[in-house]
């Protein structure tokens, strides 16, 4: 479970999450959506620990992820998260380079990492692109080696901060296809994302965030064809 409770972050002036209070159970799907600046990928890093916070506090499985005592690296383990776009290093196979963190962090031998990247590219649809070097990928394909590689650390958690948007728009289909995928097997996973269909069809629930504020939070039904917040509603309209 991850607990966020009434937490706030600035970059000097700017206040970016106002006083943030969200629960995401076990097996939930929650997607984030909103404008742009209005804080949903600030909240991502701060829950893996690689932004501080101001105040307030944020724990995964009852571990508080900002105390001093916390072992933010074994924190990590837990939780994967997928950017926009990773630069995968060029000289390594794709193999090679989902087995790296397995072997560098995990400690795992090079026969073991290298059989559970096999077994996660085999799972995102790369079982045929093992042994080639990232810069022969898709853009598609290469966000799919990024969910393999997060994948391959065992995490329980996954967070994806808008893996779609700097695609093509022929090749969002294959990565948010991984994406139902991995909902469907139940992994928890936080979804920041601009694809409202995608939205609608895989989220347990949906947040939408305004300014910093988490201004609404409802299953996609509800907020999608019944929208409260009006901020949310003007969202909705230009989105369409
Ligand atoms: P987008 O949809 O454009 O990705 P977002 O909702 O993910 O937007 P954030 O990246 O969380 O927004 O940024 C929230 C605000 O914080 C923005 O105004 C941004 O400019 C600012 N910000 C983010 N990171 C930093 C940083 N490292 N230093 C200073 N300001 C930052
Ligand atoms: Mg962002």
């Amino acid at each position: 479970m991850i607990e966020i409770e009434n937490v706030r972050k600035s970059f000097g002036p700017l206040e970016v999450l106002k006083g943030i209070n969200l629960t995401v159970p076990r097996g939930e799907v929650l997607t984030v959506i909103g404008g742009s600046g209005s804080g949903k990928s600030t909240l991502l890093t701060c829950i893996n620990g690689l932004e501080p916070i101001d105040s307030g506090k944020i724990l995964v499985d009852g571990i508080e992820v900002h105390a001093k005592s916390t072992d933010l690296n074994k924190l990590r383990q837990k939780i994967g998260i997928v950017f926009q776009q990773w630069n995968a290093f060029p000289h390594l196979t794709v193999l090679e380079n989902v087995m790296l963190a397995q072997v560098k962090v995990l400690k795992r031998s090079k026969a073991e990492a290298g059989a559970e990247a096999e077994k996660q590219l085999k799972h995102v649809g790369l079982g045929d692109k093992l042994s080639v070097y990232p810069s022969r990928l898709s853009g598609g394909q290469q966000q799919r080696m990024a969910i393999a590689r997060a994948l391959a650390m065992s995490p329980d958690y996954m967070l994806f901060d808008e893996v779609t948007s700097a695609l093509d728009p022929q090749l969002v289909g294959e990565v948010l296809d991984t994406l139902r995928m991995l909902a469907s097997e139940g992994m928890t996973m936080i979804c920041v994302t601009h694809e409202m269909k995608f939205a609608r069809e895989v989220s347990d629930r949906v947040a939408f965030f305004h300014k910093g504020v988490m201004a609404e939070i409802a299953p996609p039904e509800e907020l999608f064809d019944a929208p409260k917040d009006p901020e949310l509603r003007q969202f909705l309209a230009a989105t369409h």
